[in-house]
């Protein structure tokens, strides 16, 4: 259709999973490669929905980064914002979830690509053109990467985007829990709509509690819209006049990676064009309802990418 343009800020790596789960990265036999990267992740959701998406990162110009490119385009998501940076190489994230039920993460970020996006290095024409400018990468706190990202928030908030931002939380990421929070609450402020999950909530208040008190205490005076989402029991919104809950969907979930990156980009896809759907409860439960339909059903494949619904999908889980 003719919808507005969604433009997601961020990184695109390469998950490498075991072969076989419930193992230790160590006794792992073997690992297959997922593309991931949250903010790549979102910009393809948007495309399978049928939305209009670009993506803006920094790959290395390596094996690897080609390959991102080329999954970013096959899925129709516009690559002019793609960088190649000439001495770095793309990330890469060795991931497994252990029996005991603990993930274990490694990276390779050395520095990687992604954490060199430089700020003059930006396509700002391509950042002008958005109507919704979305963000939430795990390089957000390394310079020059944080520089960029600065710039390009207040670029797309110029050239009057809503803007949307996911922290994306890896605490193995971060040097310290103190700096993550510090970190995440200095650009807090700069957005529109913020997405949390019920883990990062906890993470940000210090607080176990996951009651509204404790998700309007990171409420700031720009807000038009919080979400915390709460894996199968679906999300809660606050907005200036109202809070609620969406309940989500009954599936059967075997991988949830990807379920939150779907979730926004349902949300997304559904904002780009009605940019008052905060100031309207019915109409913004209906959009919830399909963003968390999409979400649940991202749990029910393996993988992120492979998982995200096309609408067609979405709209067979919503009539049931
Ligand atoms: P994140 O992936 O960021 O941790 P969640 O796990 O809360 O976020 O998932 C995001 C959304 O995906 C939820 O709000 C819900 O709509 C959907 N979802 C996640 N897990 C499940 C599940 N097990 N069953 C049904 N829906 C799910």
């Amino acid at each position: 259709g003719n919808s507005g343009m969604i433009v997601s800020f961020g990184e695109m790596l390469i998950d490498f999973v075991p072969t076989v789960s419930g193992v230790s990265l160590a006794e792992a036999p073997g690992f297959l490669n997922a593309p991931g990267g949250a903010p790549a992740n979102v910009a393809i959701a948007i495309t399978r929905l049928g939305g209009k998406s670009a993506f803006i990162g920094k790959l290395g110009d390596d094996e690897f980064g080609h390959m991102l490119a080329g999954i970013l385009k096959k899925n129709g998501v516009i690559a002019d914002g793609i960088m190649f940076d000439q001495g770095a190489r793309t990330a890469l994230a060795f991931v497994t979830l252990r029996a005991d039920g603990e993930r274990e993460f490694m990276f390779y970020r050395n520095p990687s690509a992604d954490m060199l996006l430089k700020p003059d290095e930006l396509n700002l024409q391509l950042i002008k053109s958005a109507k919704v400018f979305h963000y939430g990468s795990i390089s957000l706190i390394v310079e020059p990467c944080r520089s960029a990202h600065m710039k390009a928030m207040q670029v797309a908030k110029d050239a009057g985007a809503l803007l949307s931002y996911d922290p994306n939380l890896r605490l193995p990421l971060w040097p310290s829990p103190k700096e993550a929070r510090e970190q995440i609450r200095s650009i807090w402020d700069k957005a529109d709509l913020i997405k949390v999950s019920d883990v990062e909530l906890e993470f940000l208040t210090g607080s176990d509690k996951i009651d509204d008190a404790s998700a309007m205490s990171l409420w700031h005076p720009n807000l038009k819209l919080l979400l915390v989402t709460l894996g199968e029991n679906g999300c809660k919104y606050y907005t200036k006049n109202f809070r609620g809950q969406v309940e989500g969907f009954r599936v059967n979930a075997v991988d949830t990676t990807g379920a939150g990156d779907s979730f926004v980009g349902a949300l997304l896809c559904k904002i780009v064009d009605n940019q008052n759907l905060m100031e309207d409860e019915a109409k913004l439960r209906e959009v919830l309802k399909y963003a968390n339909a999409c979400g649940a059903i991202t749990t029910t494949k393996k993988g992120a990418i492979p998982a995200l619904p096309c609408d067609s999908e979405v709209q067979a889980l919503l009539k049931g």
